[in-house]
């Protein structure tokens, strides 16, 4: 490939990072020790993605490398694995290790620290993420990863039905990176793939999930989605069996113009899956926590407004409370599935609609509970909520001002009147 490595005539965005990194590499080599940056973070240096984090592999061992380094966390010392940390950045320092033994088909029964990078090289997944690369960009490639990342391809290093049978979640970061990079799979690597896609019942449901996020989340999720189909995870596999219906009609819809959010409320929406079901995915799954909410929210909204489609026929509450970006969202996703295709003005619409509210934040009201349990000769109790609620619906509606005094006389009003009718 052709490489643009030489110093000065490349300078990639994270040369920053990759100079603290360096300083890593030179502290263990002053040590007698080899040290590289390895995996993911060269694989993106060639790719000139954004790097995310560095990982360091050396030959020397983890009790000495928490010796050579001021800051060190001892994050996984069986493993080999001791996190650094320097100008405010973290660093995996890990030792050159293989590994053995995978009985449970997702995790080695034994590690051994070796003294060769080239055995440490041949234990990770892909071609693409097993090179490893100096301070001065050199890069070592022992397994043609460069000549892969310039074809697109992912390409198991060794033995492809070996290496899943060793550990099947890599079935999914195969398709997780060709949904990143929009790389194909190597043909004798998806064979293998297909060959023991019966081992991901032994990976755990969050691990799962989590490759999945990454996949929704990609520019060539389509990709991936073909893949799982080819691979029939949908149909063995919870949880994708759960949303096996949904995932096949996602091939109808242009999820490269969707954002997550949005991926995952249609997916949502196309699966014939109870309510229930759905929620309970979400509690169980290892989104983060914004992310879990915000899907919870958008879809029950989704689940009590599956009709709406037109931006004036919106509650003023419903857009106050939920925001610009979750209506849009429903809009947008209720004109998909109803009619094919969205109005692309829908963003503009809605907010200009938030603009024309009178207020914009419920706490913009002008009056709150300490108002109305002052004003007003009544124990506190649920009342006053409802109150609150009423005043809030009649300021959006515009049938009152948003004034203390006019807020609460209506209060007072509407109390005289319950009491009246309680008599009556
Ligand atoms: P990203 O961080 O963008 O998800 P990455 O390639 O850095 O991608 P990590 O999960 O951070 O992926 O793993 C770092 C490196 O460790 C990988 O590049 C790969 O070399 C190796 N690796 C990770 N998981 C596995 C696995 N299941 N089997 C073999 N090697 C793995
Ligand atoms: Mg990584």
């Amino acid at each position: 490939m052709r490489l643009k490595k030489k110093r000065g005539m490349f300078m990639p965005s994270s040369a920053p990072l990759f100079n603290v990194g360096g300083k890593i590499l030179q502290t263990i080599k002053d040590n007698g020790y080899e040290a590289f940056f390895v995996g993911g973070c060269v694989r993106d240096f060639l790719l000139q993605r954004k790097i995310n984090d560095i990982d360091i592999c050396t030959s020397a061992p983890p009790e000495l490398v928490m010796t050579l380094f001021s800051r060190t966390i001892p994050t996984g010392l069986q493993h080999g694995t001791v996190t650094v940390l320097l100008e405010e950045e973290m660093f995996e320092v890990t030792t050159y290790r293989t590994e053995s033994g995978y009985q449970d088909h997702r995790r080695p029964d034994a590690v051994r620290f070796v003294s060769d990078l080239r055995e440490d090289l041949l234990r990770r997944d892909f071609t693409i993420n097993a090179m490893a690369m100096d301070e001065q960009y050199n890069i070592m490639d022992y397994f043609q990863g460069q000549e892969d990342l310039s074809n697109c391809v992912i390409r198991a290093v060794g033995n492809p039905l070996q290496r899943f049978e060793e550990d099947a979640l890599r079935i999914l970061r195969a398709v997780r990176f060709s949904c990143q990079l929009g790389f194909d799979i190597e043909e004798q690597t998806l064979l293998a793939m297909q060959g023991t896609v019966q081992g991901l019942q032994y990976v755990s449901f969050e691990r799962k999930v989590n490759e999945w996020m990454k996949c929704f989340r990609s520019p060539h999720v389509t990709k991936g989605l073909s893949y799982l189909q080819d691979l029939r995870v949908f149909e063995d596999i919870a949880p994708f069996s759960t949303f096996e219906t949904g995932y096949q009609q996602l091939f109808h819809y242009p999820l490269t113009d969707l954002d997550e959010t949005e991926r995952w409320l249609l997916l949502f929406r196309l699966t014939p899956q109870p309510k229930p079901i759905i929620l309970d995915f979400l509690k169980k799954s290892n989104m983060d926590k914004h992310t879990k909410q915000i899907l919870t929210t958008e879809y029950e909204l989704a689940c009590d407004q599956p009709g709406l489609q037109d931006v004036n026929h919106i509650p003023h509450k419903a857009l106050l409370e939920l925001g610009v970006p979750a209506i849009v969202r429903l809009l947008k996703l209720n004109q998909l599935l109803e009619l094919g295709e969205w109005d692309h003005r829908l963003g503009d619409r809605v907010k200009h609609r938030h603009k024309a509210l009178p207020i914009h934040r419920k706490k913009d009201l002008a009056i709150d509970g300490h108002d109305v349990v002052q004003a007003i000769n009544k124990p506190a109790g649920p009342w006053i909520q409802c109150m609150l609620e009423d005043a809030l619906e009649k300021v959006l509606n515009r049938v009152l001002p948003n004034e203390k005094d006019a807020l609460l006389d209506e209060i007072k009003r509407q109390l005289r009147t319950e009491k009246r009718d309680a008599h009556e």
